[in-house]
């Protein structure tokens, strides 16, 4: 899934704004995006798209959100970073988040890494960037999550939810 990397973040924040960090939650969403650089920097499409690095990197398991967890809070205590242990724990939300959502398509991710090199998911979408942009069924469940987004937020900005 593509725009639900920030709209069920979003809606995670709408729902427990008091235990999360909300930039911290969409830069770890972001996060394991950054193995898509290689594909990016050859400037092609690759002939088969299920074997790109993306999505089989490092970056794309949760083992390494857990990795890190303790590192970017140690990190930030050290700078005295208010909420240091908010901010970690939502960066790594965010991270493991992404995974997840991404498991349901045609590919699959490397869940149980480093003790399986095995991908695993529910293949309700398809994998490939433009197929996935043209599926309907795509379309009607990220526009859903959108509208869902939208709505838990409106009801927040609008005092009648606020959140636990
Ligand atoms: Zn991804």
């Amino acid at each position: 899934m593509m725009i639900a990397h920030a709209t069920i973040p979003l809606i995670l924040y709408g729902l427990f704004p008091n235990h999360i960090s909300l930039l911290a939650l969409l830069l770890g969403s972001g996060a394991p995006n950054f193995d898509v650089l290689p594909t990016l920097l050859r400037k092609k499409t690759p002939k088969n798209a299920l074997t790109e690095f993306h999505a089989a990197s490092v970056l794309h398991t949760p083992f390494f959100y857990l990795i890190l967890l303790p590192f970017v809070y140690l990190l930030l205590d050290y700078f005295t970073v208010a909420s240091s242990l908010t901010i970690a724990i939502s960066f790594s939300i965010g991270g493991i988040l992404h995974i997840l959502m991404e498991c349901f398509d045609e590919k699959g991710r490397l869940l149980l890494y480093p003790f399986s090199k095995k991908f695993y998911g529910i293949p309700v979408f398809p994998y490939d960037f433009w197929t996935y942009l043209t599926s309907k069924k795509t379309l009607a469940i990220e526009g859903l999550f959108f509208v869902i987004a939208c709505a838990v937020l409106a009801l927040r900005w609008a005092g009648l939810y606020a959140g636990f």
